[in-house]
């Protein structure tokens, strides 16, 4: 008996780790508080897109935002990060999605935020660190990395998130399958290889990183659509509509003309209270 107990406690504490660990992660956490409203001045403060929003629209990115915040955990390596990191992460990651009602990225447990650009061996000292971001497999499955430059300073985030949505498929190859109705794939695809030669030739005004390979092709026009809708549209009217397509937003429609976020004091808040900005949303300054 002396033997054998301990065998089968042992054996029983194991399938009960097994099992909550199986749990944990196939266990899809829901938000059941309301959206706290320091997050909502975080938003208005910092992320366009939440601007240009419909009332109802907000209330739904709120809620995605909060549930991407309870299902992936962002951490800071070296460096402290503070609500105003979480809210850009969680916003970049819902941007993308934000036309699809169901979308939940089971394929991202964790963000680490590094304070610099890294390198290839995720130093932040030394030559070579030209990276941004990054996600991948293996070893790196379920886990995205973000410099808090990159962060702060523009769209590297939903770059990476882009990767990821491409990735739901199975690959990372810029098609992502999952979104795209099957009649658009031929033609995305051509439009992908005509675009990267354009960038060959030097006869674009697409990011060059593009021309890498598709999958970063796929990233850098997606940045491009988000962030300038309009001037897409205009430059590249093919790739604007696909894009729409595989989206499923009208980025044109919504108003995003205002891109710096400078809000009157006086002005109505920009998630429509209805009340003053200084009353409201600006009453916390984060700069
Ligand atoms: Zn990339
Ligand atoms: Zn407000």
């Amino acid at each position: 008996m002396n033997v054998v107990f301990p065998t089968i406690l042992i054996f029983i504490i194991g399938a009960f780790w097994v099992i909550r660990k199986y749990r944990k992660k196939s266990a899809w956490i829901f938000p059941q508080k309301e959206f706290p409203l320091e997050w909502r001045s975080v938003l208005v403060q910092k992320v366009v897109f939440y601007n240009a929003l419909t009332k109802e629209e907000q209330k739904r990115f709120e809620y995605k935002v909060q549930e991407f915040l309870l299902n992936c955990r962002v951490t800071g390596i070296e460096t402290t990060i503070d609500v105003v990191d979480e809210l850009l992460v969680a916003s970049s990651a819902i941007i993308p999605i934000f036309g699809f009602d169901d979308w939940k990225y089971y394929n991202i447990n964790d963000v680490l935020i590094y304070p610099t650009t890294f390198n290839r061996n995720f130093e932040t000292t030394g030559p070579n660190r030209n990276i941004l971001g990054m996600v991948g497999s293996g070893y790196m499955e379920g886990i995205m990395l973000l410099s808090k430059q990159a962060l702060r300073h523009g769209y590297t985030a939903i770059h990476e998130f882009i990767h990821l949505i491409d990735k739901a498929d199975g690959s990372i190859d810029g098609i992502p399958d999952l979104l795209l109705e099957k009649q658009y794939s031929i033609p995305w695809l051509n439009l992908i290889n005509r675009k990267i030669d354009e960038i060959y030739e030097s006869n674009s005004d697409l990011n060059p990183y593009g021309g890498t390979n598709r999958a970063e092709f796929f990233c850098v026009v997606s940045e491009y659509f988000f962030e300038r809708p309009n001037l897409l549209q205009k430059r590249h009217p093919e790739l604007y509509i696909l894009l729409e397509k595989i989206f499923k937003q009208n980025m044109t429609k919504r108003n995003l003309k205002k891109r710096t976020l400078k809000i009157g004091r006086n002005s109505p808040c920009p998630c429509k209270s209805g009340q003053k900005f200084k009353k409201c949303c600006g009453r916390i300054h984060y700069s």
